[in-house]
């Protein structure tokens, strides 16, 4: 897709307006490049009617061109036809245990997505059982059961093939054992049949799941939104969970399926390992669909105005040896305003291959602003002057510990240190070239 539209835009490029002729070469362009990303062709339609009209009422912005403009357009366009934002889970605090089901097709991915979800949710402080409704295929229970091994959950069977009563008696052994979170992963078949989605209805009405999920392929393309379609007029259910999105799948499947079935896609699984697992952002995606994140970050950016003046006054203090914790916690803030950090690293190829998916998502600034906070004016110009009591202080003060308050400090001089000699170097280089 990515390179088509590429090709597009290199004929666009150099233009001064959007205009009905180059917005018409564009739009056959990319409705051609969805549908071969296996959009649904009613949605790639509608698709191209919107962006036209939005793209000439739009003015370009100066420090952008036309092309750029389209890209903008068009990325702002998929992501809101994806949902907007990511819609989490919506597990009932006051029923416990918390219900959640997954239905889909033998082979898309439940039983894998099913440990990983209870991992995460684990992690995130819960306490999940795992029910395995796949009663049918004893190497489907054992296959449960040292996934559940591998994340550390454990996993409700029974020997009878009775899926219905598998469920039952799993909600009791989660009451029991004070369990808050049930995830039941069901049998699926090949295709659609009667049998299967009868299972899953009858389980659906038995147990009413706060969250009934269903688990397609991404690689299955067009196939994907047919049955994502039975499934929903059988079962209404909640949310999508995407799997193989670590194949060669273009994400086009997420946006067709999204357009017609109307229920939001919460997850997105890249991987067979347990790990592999993410929370769906329709923003990312659709930068994966259209395969320029960077044209489109660097519009965003001109769009917001980044505060280029306030990092130029920060770049003279830094010069001038006057950076302090204030400014350090404006780049907080900063950094901030500029989104996910994931979605920053994302843009630069071969970082995110560097820097582990986990690490980031769980950074958090909130024990940093609150160190800060809890400093006085002087100590936040002067760090030096922050001795053992004060940290002691500041820890108590901000509910950290001292370690953390060595730590920030320690962070905060070599970040210091590290930015005077890259601003020194640049301004070594300057002079080389104003001499020659
Ligand atoms: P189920 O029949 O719906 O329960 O599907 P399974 O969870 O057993 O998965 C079927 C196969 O797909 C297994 O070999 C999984 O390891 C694999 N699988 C599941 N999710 C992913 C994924 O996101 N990426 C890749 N590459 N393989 C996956
Ligand atoms: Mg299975």
């Amino acid at each position: 897709l990515s390179d088509k539209l590429e090709l597009t835009f290199k004929k666009l490029a150099g233009q001064a307006t959007i205009n009905e002729i180059n917005i018409g070469i564009a739009m056959r362009d990319i409705k051609r490049a969805l549908l071969s990303a296996d959009v649904n062709y009613k949605v790639a339609k509608k698709l191209v009617e919107d962006i036209r009209e939005k793209s000439l009422g739009e003015e370009v912005i100066k420090s952008v061109s036309p092309a750029q403009m389209i890209v903008k357009i068009v990325n702002d366009e998929l992501t809101e036809l994806m949902g907007g934002e990511n819609k989490p889970l919506n597990l009932s605090p006051k029923k416990l245990p918390a219900i959640i089901m997954v239905a889909g097709l033998q082979g898309s991915g439940k039983t894998t997505f099913c440990a990983k979800l209870a991992r995460r949710l684990k992690k995130n402080g819960k306490n999940p059982l795992l029910v395995a409704a796949d009663v049918y295929r004893p190497a489907a229970i054992d296959q449960l059961k040292t996934l559940g091994e591998q994340v550390e959950v454990p996993v409700f069977s029974i020997e009878e093939p009775d899926a219905m009563k598998a469920v039952m008696q799993g909600l009791e052994a989660a009451r029991a054992g004070a369990k808050d979170v049930l995830i039941v992963d069901t049998a699926g078949r090949l295709q659609i049949d009667e049998k299967m989605m009868a299972e899953a209805e009858a389980i659906k009405n038995a147990l009413k799941p706060d969250e009934l999920l269903f688990v397609v392929d991404s690689m299955m393309g067009q196939e994907a939104v047919n049955t994502a379609r039975e499934f929903n007029e059988r079962l209404d259910f909640d949310g999508v969970v995407l799997t193989k999105l670590d194949g060669d799948a273009r994400g086009g499947a997420a946006l067709s399926i999204r357009q017609v079935v109307e229920k939001p896609i919460k997850f997105i699984s890249i991987g067979e390992k347990v790990d592999d697992l993410d929370l769906f952002y329709p923003e990312r995606m659709a930068q994966r669909i259209l395969g320029m994140g960077d044209i489109v970050s660097f519009v965003e950016k001109a769009q917001e105005t980044l505060d280029i003046e306030k990092t130029m006054q920060m770049q003279k203090r830094l010069m001038k040896n006057e950076f302090d914790l204030n400014d350090f916690f404006d780049q907080l803030q900063q950094l901030k305003k500029m989104g996910s950090i994931q979605g920053l690293i994302e843009m630069v190829p071969g970082l995110n291959k560097m820097v582990p998916k986990q690490e980031i998502e769980n950074l958090d600034f909130r024990p940093i602003e609150a160190m800060i906070n809890s400093m006085t004016k002087q100590e936040k110009e002067n760090p030096e002057i922050i001795n053992g009591s004060r940290r002691q202080r500041i820890a108590k003060g901000s509910g950290t510990k001292v370690q953390d308050v060595n730590l920030l400090l320690k962070q905060f001089g070599e970040m210091k240190k590290m930015m005077r000699s890259v601003s020194k170097l640049s301004q070594s280089g300057r002079k080389i070239t104003s001499q020659n």
